[in-house]
Order: C-alpha cells, then sequence, then structure tokens
C-alpha cells in the first residue's frame, strides 16, 4: 500500500488547483496550485468559503445545479467564471466531488480546477 505521504506529495505538487473544504465548502487546504492560479496563499483562505471565489455575476441557477448534484452525493464538473485575489476574472473548468466516510457520510469536498482562459 502507498504511504499517506505520497498522496500528499502528489496533491502538493498537482499543477491543478486542489482544494479540500469541509462539509459546508469551507476551505481546509488548498495547494500550491491552487494560490498560482488564484493569487490566494493557501493562509489566506484556510477558514473561508469557496465563495470567495466567486465572480458576482454567476446565474445563482448554476450553483444550485452544482449544491443539487453535491446533495446527491455526485460529483459536478463544469466551468465557472472565477475572481482572482486581484480581482481578475478568469474562466475555470472545475470538478467538485463529495467525500464520504466509511459509512457513506458526507464528510468533506474536494474540488480541483485550472484555469481554460486562454483555451477558449
Ligand atoms: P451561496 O449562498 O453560497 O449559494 C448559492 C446557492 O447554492 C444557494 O442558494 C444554495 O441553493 C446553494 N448552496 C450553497 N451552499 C450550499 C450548501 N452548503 N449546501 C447546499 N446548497 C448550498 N464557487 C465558485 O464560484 N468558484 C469555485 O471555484 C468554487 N469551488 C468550489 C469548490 C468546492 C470544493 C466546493 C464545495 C464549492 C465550490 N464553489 C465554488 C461553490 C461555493 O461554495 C459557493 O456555493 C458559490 O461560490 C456561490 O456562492 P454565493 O455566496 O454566491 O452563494
Amino acid at each position: 500500500t502507498l504511504p499517506p505521504r505520497l498522496f500528499y506529495e502528489a496533491v502538493e505538487q498537482s499543477s491543478m488547483a486542489i482544494s479540500i473544504t469541509d462539509d459546508r465548502a469551507r476551505i481546509l487546504y488548498a495547494n500550491p496550485a491552487f494560490t498560482r492560479v488564484t493569487g490566494y496563499p493557501a493562509g489566506e483562505v484556510i477558514g473561508r468559503n469557496e465563495s470567495i471565489l466567486s465572480d458576482q455575476h454567476t446565474p445563482a441557477l448554476v450553483y444550485e445545479t452544482l449544491w443539487g448534484r453535491l446533495r446527491q452525493l455526485q460529483p459536478w464538473s463544469g466551468r465557472l467564471v472565477n475572481r482572482r485575489r486581484d480581482g481578475s476574472r478568469y474562466l475555470a473548468e472545475l470538478n467538485i466531488a463529495p467525500v464520504l466516510d466509511a459509512g457513506g457520510r458526507l464528510t468533506h469536498y474536494l474540488g480541483m480546477h485550472r484555469d481554460i482562459t486562454e483555451m477558449h
């Protein structure tokens, strides 16, 4: 079996922006790519909701669809316009997945995204 340290290093070194949140989308962990993409050092986002990345113009229906999937313990993939720490906007391709405990109960969420502004 793989040592836990390897999982940590793999996530730390991933080029995808990766964050882990509690069951209310409050950030517990963010990797270095998250900082590169969003401009937020991990220390500034820990404890805050992922909604700090929200562009204020995204229709609520988009978030309702996202949360509708997560409530059913299903992952959601899609694109969102996000806002960096400096206020600039970027197009994000995201995958957000529930993390379940051994009993199948939701405990956390895993968020992965990348900036696809250039590719669009
Ligand atoms: P909110 O008030 O947060 O939510 C809008 C609607 O979403 C609400 O009316 C409600 O229907 C639903 N909703 C919100 N929170 C919950 C909840 N805990 N349970 C059930 N339904 C809920 N958003 C981004 O804009 N960019 C991101 O990169 C991003 N990454 C995320 C990564 C992860 C791992 C998770 C879990 C969430 C992420 N979100 C992201 C979603 C984010 O948490 C907010 O819900 C979203 O940004 C909308 O924020 P808001 O304050 O405008 O509205």
